[in-house]
């Protein structure tokens, strides 16, 4: 069984007006993160939103400015990749999904080996929780127009790292 993993793709980190706006790349990969949505319901495979929810005095405000607080129209997902009522969010804190969440839980529940992960950024949440997902291991694919990040080079790095380090397969 597989899974899809959409990360992070909300107002603060996808519109321009956001408080930690990831660019015109982030834009871009909308339609294609929509359109593996679609695949993946119709096969009836799980899709998972994974989402930052800060509180106001969170320690990660120390490397990054405030973003996606709680509750907060920054913290919501963006319209366009609006979750259906039997999709799943699981909010999280840190870059990694996993961290503190009932991420590995859910997807032993539902039997998921695969994780196809999508969303921003390549070189923060994606590859951590690629990590996390290696160490557990499960098998990691990454369509690679489905993931971005504020800087190319990092997002290049990330790509390559992740393929040779956590095994990740890059789907073109
Ligand atoms: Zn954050």
């Amino acid at each position: 069984m597989k899974a899809l993993l959409i990360i992070d793709m909300l107002n603060d980190f996808i519109k321009p007006e956001g408080s930690l706006y990831c660019g015109k790349m982030a834009e871009e990969i909308v339609p294609e993160i929509s359109k593996l949505k679609k695949e993946f319901r119709e096969k009836g495979y799980p899709i998972i939103y994974l989402c930052d929810a800060h509180d106001p005095n969170d320690e990660e405000f120390l490397a990054f400015p405030p973003h996606c607080l709680k509750d907060t129209k920054g913290a919501q997902i963006i319209d366009e990749l609006a979750p259906n009522s039997n999709d799943l969010v699981i909010y999280k804190t840190r870059f990694s999904g996993f961290y503190k969440t009932n991420l590995f839980d859910v997807l032993k529940s539902l039997e998921i080996k695969e994780l196809y992960l999508t969303g921003v950024c390549t070189s923060i949440c994606i590859m951590d929780t690629a990590a996390d997902a290696f160490y557990r291991g499960f098998k990691i694919k990454i369509p690679v127009k489905a993931v971005a990040d504020f800087d190319e080079n990092f997002h290049q790095f990330a790509l390559k790292r992740m393929e040779r380090i956590y095994k990740a397969e890059l789907i073109p």
